[in-house]
């Protein structure tokens, strides 16, 4: 059989014996001693149970349950060296030695799930982690504008079908994709293609055309389980020494060019001087929201903290730039067992 006729499947299995050859290399013993230390940053959202109403309302490229979770430190923890992603700079700044391969957990705009149950289970195996806060959300029962959007379309769905030709909704479905409005939610597919179609407009034009739906539809929009975390539940897990706050500015804007110098002063230093004195500790890194961000944010990030992540994907060495760090994400749908744990974190899915 040439190359040319050859089935489908089997390049396929040849695509994934490949992608298992090239995990076994970087966690073989071929890799025990690698030239440079490197960093490994695992970027998590939420951690919701499958059966928990509020991963109704979310992407799937927003979760792991707490099984997989689970599963996913076991195997961190039996591979790499855990540290706080500030720890790891810092002792790269003073040119102390690191470890060949370490592993930063990182979470990004402080969901109440992560201390219901990520917590737990980095208490368990001794894990350090760094939460991303967006410090004007801590404490709300509002959600991000995602998540608003996917209630919005839930209640639209389940109690006002016949208000689907509403004019306020008139945007929406411009940005809908493939969803077609028959008294149903999106899928969750559906979802992700809406989110990002709406993208196109600023954070603030969105979050007001919902406000707009809501007020002109007049639509209950109460939650029954808090989507965000508060003080408190932050004050415990820093307390703890394992748990360490970033910022992710104040209201989860995203800093692109045309944001305002004003807006930038806010966004990144403000967010930093809030959560240090709920806290009470130190906030060492700043995340830029959407990955964006502006040569002006960019230079103020780097007068006010020792590091920043990006969305970029990729592993870090001594050699990364200490304010545009990799990391990879991880989600339920691409890790939810070993080998494609492995894969995912290896760069191969
Ligand atoms: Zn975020």
């Amino acid at each position: 059989m040439t190359s040319k006729t050859r089935a489908p499947g089997s390049y396929i299995k040849k695509l994934i014996k490949r992608g298992l050859q090239k995990t076994a290399a970087r966690f073989g013993r071929h890799t025990r001693h690698a030239k440079k230390p490197e960093l490994l940053l695992l970027m998590y959202h939420r951690i919701l149970p499958a059966d928990d109403p509020r991963s109704q309302l979310e992407e799937p490229g927003m979760m792991v349950t707490p099984e997989t979770f689970h599963m996913h430190m076991t195997l961190v923890k039996s591979m790499f060296e855990t540290t706080h992603l500030s720890r790891w700079l810092e002792k790269k700044d003073k040119g102390e030695t690191l470890p060949d391969r370490c592993c930063a957990i990182t979470f990004d705009d402080g969901w109440a799930d992560n201390y219901e149950f990520a917590f737990p289970v980095l208490q368990q195996l001794d894990i350090p982690a760094t939460i991303f806060l967006v410090s004007d959300m801590v404490g709300r029962q509002q959600p991000f504008w995602p998540e608003r959007l996917a209630k919005t379309l839930a209640v639209i769905a389940s109690q006002h079908a016949a208000q689907w030709s509403h004019a306020s909704l008139d945007w929406l479905k411009t940005c809908a994709g493939s969803y077609t409005f028959n008294r149903s939610v999106p899928t969750s597919e559906q979802l992700s293609e809406i989110i990002t179609g709406v993208k196109s407009l600023s954070d603030d034009e969105i979050n007001q055309r919902l406000d707009e739906i809501e007020q002109q539809l007049d639509l209950n929009m109460t939650v029954d389980k808090a989507s965000l975390l508060n003080w408190q539940q932050l004050k415990t897990m820093s307390d703890t020494g394992l748990i360490e706050a970033g910022s992710h500015t104040c209201h989860h804007i995203r800093l692109t060019e045309e944001k305002p110098a004003a807006v930038l002063q806010d966004e990144i230093i403000n967010s930093k001087i809030v959560i240090e004195n709920k806290t009470g500790a130190a906030v060492k890194t700043f995340c830029f929201p959407n990955g964006d961000y502006s040569d002006a944010a960019l230079s103020l990030v780097k007068q006010h903290y020792s590091g920043s992540v990006t969305t970029r994907r990729g592993w870090n060495t001594l050699t990364s730039d200490h304010y545009l760090l990799q990391r990879i994400g991880v989600h339920e749908d691409i890790s939810n067992d070993r080998t494609s744990f492995l894969s995912c974190i290896s760069g191969w899915l």
